[in-house]
């Protein structure tokens, strides 16, 4: 049996959550359109949507609020977040964005141009948009063994050196005005990038003279994975593990909504100087002035202690192993997960869960709604809602090949009793799994349509 990670912390301010009856959660489902999105959040007991925005801060990140200076320019948070970028990554020049796609939005509209393609292991979301916006072509260079269900790589995140060249050397030849490699992979599951991968590919992008950047968001998970599953780095501590992994880069985008244990925040880090100056008068004009970024100086204070925060071992040794003991549970359940379990969430293969629901009637979306109903408790659907494309001349439907369920881990706000709580409910659900019957969409719109589609059981 697997035993529970212990929380390295004692509550101090809680806030209630409260499980509604089943009756009142069967009729607020109907109301939502069968769509979790539309829940209020108030109406949910565990809330497993994202670990966006959702950590919890410290005493010292809440202290730090009060030490916010709310100058409009100068204040005392910049130098402060200034001295904590310096010292955990080693960069002088950097702005302060709102959040991580700010920063995306700000560099790709300097250095993208119409016909441009930029390599990543894998684009989040937002990257990818923010690349087609300028005109470029984002292409996603994972390894193979990243679309393995079961694979036991312990660095499924990495990316392929060879498809990097063979894209390098053909079509992308003078056509990639950047390289990005995304820390851990979010779209591939949260899964880690070795040090020698990171090595690697800054060697062939210097090669070529091409500028290599992180996505940013999860550098201290990716970090405690080395230590953890890289030869040479066991005595290493995150610290100096973070400080080599950038110490290979030439910038990077961080949405702080993550590893920066803060609600708000994001950044923006380059080496190059006259890049960083035309990156200050755009942010001046679309965010903010260059010592706020759009954000208050008490947030820019709570994001500076949160990035120093992270690197405690035994902060991000928990929080990686909490992710772990949900993924553990269930597969000592039977229930299908994708391995390695990566940083921040643990994936269900619905397609196994519930064999007898067609792709054509969303077998992912049908076990996040009895998620809810069973239990209170929201996931989302990664799946034929948020994927499935049809082919506009044959009117023929093209399913993904992965039909999964995400349940991401909050940092630091959920307890491994809530975690138990969350595993039970599902082997519940997965003994009477036949039970379960398929949903059809009610109403949609094109694009990303899971937000906002009505759903209806069949
Ligand atoms: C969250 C995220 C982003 C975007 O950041 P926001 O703060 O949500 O704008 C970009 N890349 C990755 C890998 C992310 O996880």
């Amino acid at each position: 049996m697997s035993q529970p990670a212990i929380e390295p912390y004692r509550i101090k301010a809680v806030e209630p959550i409260v499980l509604h009856p089943p009756e009142m959660r069967v009729s607020l489902m109907e109301q939502a359109g069968y769509n979790t999105f539309k829940l209020k959040a108030q109406d949910i007991f565990v809330d497993l949507l994202t670990d966006s925005g959702t950590s919890a801060m410290s005493m010292n990140q809440w202290a730090g609020i009060m030490m916010g200076d709310e100058s409009y320019a100068g204040c005392r948070n910049f130098f402060n977040l200034q001295d904590t970028v310096m010292d955990v990554f080693g960069f002088e020049n950097f702005v302060p964005t709102h959040q991580g796609r700010a920063a995306e939005n700000i560099l790709f509209s300097m250095i993208i141009k119409p016909g441009h393609i930029v390599p990543n292991n894998m684009h989040f979301d937002t990257t990818g948009a923010n690349i087609r916006s300028n005109g470029g072509t984002p292409v996603n260079l994972v390894i193979d063994e990243s679309y393995e269900v079961s694979s036991t790589h312990p660095f499924k995140g990495n990316m392929d050196p060879n498809k990097l060249t063979a894209l390098l050397d053909g079509e992308g030849k003078g056509k990639v005005p950047i390289i990005m490699h995304t820390i851990t992979n979010n779209s591939g599951g949260g899964q880690p990038v070795s040090m020698a991968n990171i090595k690697e590919i800054a060697n062939i992008a210097r090669g070529k003279g091409i500028p290599f950047f992180f996505d940013a968001c999860r550098f201290a998970e990716n970090a405690y994975f080395i230590r953890t599953r890289e030869e040479g780095y066991a005595q290493s501590s995150i610290a100096e593990i973070v400080k080599e992994m950038f110490s290979y880069v030439d910038g990077w985008t961080m949405s702080a909504k993550k590893d920066g244990l803060v609600n708000i925040g994001g950044l923006l880090a380059v080496k190059d100087d006259e890049l960083m100056g035309n990156i200050r008068d755009t942010l001046i004009l679309i965010e903010g002035y260059v010592t706020y970024g759009g954000l208050a100086g008490r947030d820019l204070e709570a994001m500076s202690r949160g990035l120093r925060e992270v690197l405690d071992l035994d902060y991000v040794s928990f929080r990686v192993n909490q992710v772990k003991y949900l993924g553990d549970r269930l597969t000592e359940a039977g229930i299908q997960i994708i391995t390695p379990v990566g940083g921040h969430a643990v994936y269900i293969n619905a397609k196994d869960f519930l064999p007898h629901i067609p792709q054509s009637e969303f077998p992912a979306q049908a076990l996040v709604c009895d998620l809810y109903l069973e239990g209170g408790i929201r996931a989302v659907e990664v799946g034929s809602l948020m994927f499935a494309t049809t082919n506009p001349e044959t009117g023929e439907v093209v399913y993904p090949e992965l039909e999964m369920i995400r349940l991401a881990i909050p940092r630091r706000v959920y307890t491994s009793t809530h975690l138990d709580y969350v595993a039970d409910t599902l082997i519940r659900i997965k003994s009477k799994s036949h039970q379960l019957g398929g949903y059809k969409i009610v109403k949609a719109n094109g694009l990303l349509r899971h937000f906002t589609a009505e759903m209806a059981p069949l």
